[in-house]
């Protein structure tokens, strides 16, 4: 069986990295695929490959001497390439990327060039083969990734290399240019990679030991998460608690192959597991995470006989959707719904929003409510165990803070509340403390 790792930046920054990256690889046989970033930043003010890249791109697109603006990315391998002792020559790569910018390659070949030239590096190093991305990972002409033709091609790439890097970020369109996924977007095609390679298990290392229950800088010095489903994780994560590219998690999960966050500079943490199921009787905690987000308005609609009013949401739900706004939850009554929605989605577009649904659904009471923020407690553990939202709601009157909204999921997984903005940060401390530091 074969492991998929993939390496952020920040992991391989520079030589020493590099060194860390390497011993990792060889302590394990089974990690024979490697899929790496462009290389991070090595201290807080520096700059990220990718980032120099782009501005490289502007620089050239504005007239500037390609040589001159390639300085800054040149440099970083060149350094890398002789801390580690390589025999390695990036010069003819140099020069070919310097052709592809006089003959107009755009700004996602530029960007992806990170990924590459740091896969050349990390393959010599290693001494395993390397793969270029263009060659197994592919777009359709609407530019969406294109799995069916991916894991064919990959899938069959990969069964003739037993050991290889693929550089992350990047595919090829049909024509064969080259197209990068959004920011981050090495994590998805770490993920792409193992399931092309049924690999038992995706393992992703950061700067970081996997995922925390909550926000550390709300909670101090948070408990780690140990095991999260992929259920759980979309939960968290679509609040806002991304320490992975959220798109990352389809293609493992659809092949049943689990996620370890790994943190490079502390290899013996166990990290965090993501895995498609897990025990719902014991978990460590009673819930897995805390993860919120401010900025929420409610759009709330009263309307007398509203639930006998056949096509009412219908024809509500498309006016929001004319509008481009996206209902985050729908709390209803018997004659009221409340769409709660992202206040920025409303910007520009109130009134005339207003307008429209007092023209199309005709409430007796129309009001836009700004400023609430939503919490959501996740845990896997809370379908077995009576008392999660008791204990929730205690934490919440005991701080004084008044829940203007409740929400639960139907598969039972989370529970929202919708609180005011001003009582984000202490709702997450208290949750925290009733569930985590309870229990410790
Ligand atoms: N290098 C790219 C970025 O900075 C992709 C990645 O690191 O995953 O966004």
């Amino acid at each position: 069986m074969s492991k998929v790792v993939k390496f952020g930046g920040s992991s391989l920054a520079d030589a020493k990295q590099f060194k860390k990256v390497a011993e990792i690889i060889r302590a394990d046989e089974e990690r024979c695929y490697i899929v790496p970033s462009a290389p991070g930043k090595r201290f807080k003010d520096d700059t990220k490959v990718t980032d120099l890249l782009y501005q490289c791109y502007d620089k050239v697109s504005a007239g500037e001497d390609f040589a001159k603006a390639f300085a800054p990315v040149r440099e970083r391998y060149d350094e890398i390439i002789s801390d580690l002792s390589l025999s390695l020559s990036l010069e003819d790569e140099y020069v070919k990327i310097g052709t592809m910018f006089r003959d107009g390659a755009d700004r996602d070949y530029a960007a992806s060039r990170g990924e590459y030239l740091n896969g050349i590096v990390l393959a010599n190093y290693l001494g395993y083969e390397f793969i270029d991305a263009a060659l197994g990972i592919f777009f359709d002409n609407k530019g969406n990734f294109d799995a069916d033709i991916t894991n064919a091609c990959l899938g069959a790439i990969l069964e003739k290399t037993p050991r290889a890097v693929i550089p992350g970020f990047y595919g090829a369109m049909p024509d064969g240019s080259i197209k990068t996924f959004s920011r981050g977007g090495s994590d998805f095609t770490g993920s792409v990679v193992a399931k092309a390679a049924g690999a038992s298990l995706y393992e992703n290392w950061t700067d970081v030991s996997g995922f925390l229950v909550a926000d550390p800088r709300i909670v101090d010095k948070p408990a780690g998460i140990e095991v999260i489903t992929y259920s759980e994780l979309r939960e968290l994560s679509y609040m806002g608690a991304g320490v992975l590219h959220e798109d990352a998690i389809f293609p493992v999960r659809s092949a049943n192959i689990p996620i370890n966050i790994k943190n490079t500079n502390a290899p013996q943490d166990a990290g965090t597991l993501i895995v498609p199921t897990a025990d719902e009787k014991s978990p460590k905690y009673l819930i897995t995470g805390i993860a919120g987000k401010k900025d929420f308005s409610v759009i709330s609609i009263e309307k007398d006989r509203m639930n006998s009013e056949n096509g009412f949401m219908r024809r509500l739900l498309q006016v929001l959707e004319n509008h481009g706004i996206f209902p985050e939850h729908m709390p209803t009554g018997i004659d009221t719904v409340s769409v709660v929605v992202n206040s920025h989605d409303l910007d520009g577009q109130r009134e005339k929003l207003e307008q429209r649904i007092k023209d199309v659904v005709r409430p007796d009471h129309f009001e836009i409510i700004d400023g609430l923020a939503l919490i959501a407690v996740v845990g896997r553990g809370m379908k077995s165990k009576k008392g999660t939202a008791t204990r929730v709601f205690a934490a919440l009157s005991h701080a004084d803070i008044n829940v203007r909204m409740i929400d639960q999921g139907s598969s039972e997984l989370n529970i929202i509340v919708g609180i005011d903005e001003k009582d984000f940060e202490n709702a997450i401390r208290v949750i925290y403390d009733m569930f985590i530091l309870s229990e410790q």
